[in-house]
């Protein structure tokens, strides 16, 4: 070893006695030094990285390149500032795992008003696919709809097949049902459900044109043909998985009373009861869903 060589061991060996880790041995001070510099702390290494750097140009020049210290460990960028609140809330991903939609058909009825009381026995939230001319006839049960969470859409105003009224008739139907959601409530609504589920493309496009997507479903429960409450249950609950709409009508009494069946059942299956609003948060205006 040359002068300028042994200069530079003992200058490496004084300089690591900086950092607490390492206690380089006499006989393998230089192989300690060379694990310090993978094996130190980053704070150690950079004190080690500073002191070399105050060696003179010579002394540094004569350490073998692959016992010099690697170049300082990076600092981590320092993390953004946080923004200025803007009065709105970050959009949370829409995380509706496990949900189902329950909706029903036709009303309100008298009726309606019982199974709104369900709904809230069970803190469970539906949709209603209001027909117009009922809705005008129950302003006070549409109320409690939106008061209580509810989502309202629209029908048609007097139950037609859409297929076959002419354009016209088909847009009549829809403002004329959204006249009276507005009127009854305030609420302009984003879906609409065709009679029977049956539709073509100018159904498709006037919904679209005011601004609301089709409410189809995937899971019938036929509660309009057998009128049997337990079989409404069944159907209903053993159909649904997650992201289901499940169909059922409040104008009939024995799909009414299979209601509170209907959500203990889906939650028994893990399966939360929401309304469309909240199955479907962002619904594309003119497009067709069976479910979500
Ligand atoms: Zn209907």
């Amino acid at each position: 070893m040359n002068r300028v060589a042994k200069a530079a061991a003992a200058a490496l060996c004084s300089l690591a006695l900086i950092a607490p880790v390492v206690q380089p041995s006499p006989a393998a001070g230089l192989t300690r030094v060379e694990q310090f510099s993978s094996t130190s702390s980053d704070a150690a290494h950079n004190a080690w990285w500073q002191g070399f750097n105050l060696l003179p140009p010579q002394v540094r020049g004569a350490i073998p390149r692959e016992l010099r210290p690697a170049d300082p460990a990076p600092q981590p960028a320092p993390p953004p500032a946080p923004e200025a609140p803007q009065g709105h809330p970050e959009p949370t991903p829409d995380t509706c795992d496990n949900c189902v939609a329950i909706t029903f058909d036709d009303g309100p009825v008298g009726d309606t008003d019982r199974l709104l009381d369900m709904l809230k026995e069970k803190d469970a939230k539906a949709t209603f696919f209001v027909v117009g001319s009922n809705a005008k006839a129950n302003p006070k049960i549409m109320q409690r709809m939106r008061d209580e969470g509810h989502t309202i859409a629209n029908h048609t105003y007097n139950h037609p097949r859409l297929p076959k009224l002419s354009d016209g008739a088909i847009g009549k139907q829809l403002d004329d049902t959204n006249a009276a959601i507005a009127e009854t409530t305030g609420v302009t609504p984003r879906w609409m459900r065709p009679p029977y589920g049956m539709y073509d493309n100018r159904v498709v496009a006037a919904s679209g044109d005011r601004g609301l997507a089709v409410a189809l479903w995937d899971v019938d429960t036929s509660d309009w043909k057998h009128r049997d409450t337990a079989k409404t249950c069944k159907l209903a609950v053993e159909g649904a998985k997650p992201g289901s709409v499940i169909l059922m009508h409040d104008i009939h009494r024995p799909t009414v009373d299979a209601v509170p069946c209907v959500i203990d059942g889906l939650r028994e299956k893990g399966l939360r009861p929401v309304s469309m609003d909240r199955l479907i948060s962002n619904p594309a205006a003119g497009t067709v869903y069976t479910r979500r």
